[in-house]
């Protein structure tokens, strides 16, 4: 076994591992980043091909939780971790979801006033702008759609730079931001490695075991005076469960999740070019938000669904026809539990029926927006029942089935290893430093308390960033 030395271990490499290992190499600390995935360019496939799942994402992309609806879930496997396989949409959350974090899980420091410094030096350092190239045809149509029905509705903001890069720009994912800096800093990444296990002694963490993947692999071993697991929200506390430690610990899932459907229209509104739609229904946030999915060829193939009659026609004119989503913010709870002899976890998730009834709401409006923005036809996103071609008909998505009927994805999970100052209730303090330890911290999406009702990244970055600014004031 191949045994390393560091001052910080840091395992995973995603927005929250690669922040740490960058500001704490920065500040001198002597950083080991370890992370499962291969380190790659972030052109090294086309975004959203099956080459990018098969290069990038775990399982392929093919992970799902168990509960009476399932839930597939997606999980960047790779360096930069699910910042190089996301669409980089960037939110500040809303002020009064900070105030109710604080106020209920008794977090010190959580308000957008104790956070905005944090917020303002992602949104500079990692590029975050409105697109140079203007919006795509999808865009567009949410736009009209709730411009008729008078909705508020926005553009998303991007981790994106266009300095230097082209008319397209290029996304600011962590292997092009916070990776570099953290090598440029003196960090070492071991890519292809994953820990399996940490070494716990009483109230420390000696290091941590794992093993590298590859021809010249085998078992590894780290010793580190600090180790900060940072592997995301469902590896997280399924490496603390492997680990021997259970006390709320994969309790407490929280995921957004969301249906999509696909619409048809009279005119082309499908250019994948352009990425993901930009504009999102603000009307209805932060319980609902209504937004455009990628929509290449093989997508409007899958989102069609088995049940639409005239397949094989509609395909033809596939650029007619556009992907787009429901998001809610998610009532459920689900768990995550380490099983005997195998790697991957057993993750359950109870879709609640608030969940689904949010769900229904969500799509009768985004129903009513495709409408006004002039699609023809809706294709059901329940298995079984025919498309919809009239607004009178939007009453059928109020009801949605629990069980296996539905399609409910989510790409956003979290709050498994929540933050809080009582250790009865929570994973972690205010800063994401274990409770019972002295040298073990989780900074990572595990830690948001609740569902934050937008796309997290900025958020979970932010909050990293201030957890790392205590961790070096506290010496
Ligand atoms: C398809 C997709 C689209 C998304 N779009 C957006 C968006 O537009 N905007 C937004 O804000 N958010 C988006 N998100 C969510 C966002 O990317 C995540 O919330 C964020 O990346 C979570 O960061 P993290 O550091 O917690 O973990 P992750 O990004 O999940 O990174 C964890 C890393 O740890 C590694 N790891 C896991 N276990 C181990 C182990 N045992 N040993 C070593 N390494 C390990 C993993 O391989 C992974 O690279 C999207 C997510 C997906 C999947």
């Amino acid at each position: 076994m191949t045994t390393h030395r560091c001052e910080v271990l840091v395992i995973g490499s995603g927005p929250g591992g690669a922040t740490v290992a960058a500001l704490l190499a920065e500040a001198g600390r002597d950083v080991t980043l370890v992370e499962e995935g291969p380190d790659l360019r972030i052109d090294s496939a086309p975004s959203y091909s099956l080459a990018e799942m098969d290069q990038k994402y775990r399982n392929g992309g093919l992970n799902t939780t168990f509960g009476r609806t399932q839930v597939t879930y997606l999980e960047g496997r790779c360096v930069g971790g699910a910042s190089e396989i996301n669409a980089a949409l960037y939110h500040r959350p809303h002020p009064e979801t900070l105030a109710g974090w604080a106020r209920d899980h008794g977090i010190e420091q959580m308000s957008m006033e104790a956070l905005l410094p944090y917020f303002q030096d992602i949104e500079q350092q990692l590029h975050v702008h409105r697109r140079a190239e203007g919006l795509s045809p999808a865009s567009r149509r949410i736009v009209q759609g709730a411009q008729a029905l008078s909705w508020r509705h926005t553009e998303i903001e991007r981790f994106w730079r266009y300095q230097g890069e082209g008319p397209r720009g290029r996304r600011q994912s962590m292997s092009e931001t916070m990776v570099p800096r953290a090598r440029a800093a003196g960090a070492r990444v071991h890519a292809d490695t994953r820990i399996q296990r940490l070494l716990l002694r009483g109230r420390r963490v000696e290091g941590a075991v794992g093993r590298k993947a590859g021809p010249d692999g085998g078992r590894v071993r780290y010793q580190a005076d600090r180790v900060v697991l940072a592997a995301g929200a469902v590896q997280s506390p399924l490496l603390l469960r492997r680990s021997g430690l259970r006390r709320n610990v994969g309790d407490n899932l929280r995921l957004h999740p969301m249906i999509r459907i696909a619409a048809r229209f009279d005119q082309p509104v499908n250019d994948p070019s352009f990425g993901v739609p930009v504009q999102q229904v603000e009307e209805f946030k932060p319980e609902i938000t209504l937004g455009g999915s990628h929509s290449s060829q093989p997508h409007i193939a899958l989102w069609l669904g088995r049940q639409v009659p005239d397949r094989r026609a509609l395909m033809e004119r596939w650029d007619h026809i556009g992907v787009f989503y429901v998001a809610v913010q998610g009532q459920g709870r689900g768990t995550i539990r380490a099983l005997p002899l195998l790697d991957q976890p057993l993750v359950r998730y109870d879709l609640g029926a608030r969940d689904l009834e949010l769900l229904g709401t969500g799509l009768q409006h985004l129903g009513r927006l495709l409408f006004a923005a002039g699609a023809r036809q809706l294709m059901s996103p329940v298995e079984g029942r025919p498309p919809i071609e009239r607004p009178a008909d939007l009453g059928q998505l109020s009801d949605l089935p629990p069980g296996g009927a539905i399609a409910v994805s989510t790409i956003h999970l979290f709050s498994s290893l929540p933050m809080g100052q009582d250790p009865s209730k929570s994973a972690t303090d205010s800063y994401g430093k274990a409770h019972g330890f002295d040298n073990l911290w989780v900074q990572d999406a595990s830690l948001l308390p609740s569902s934050p009702g937008v796309n997290p990244q900025g958020l979970i970055m932010a909050i990293v960033r201030r957890n790392v600014a205590k961790m070096l004031s506290d010496g």
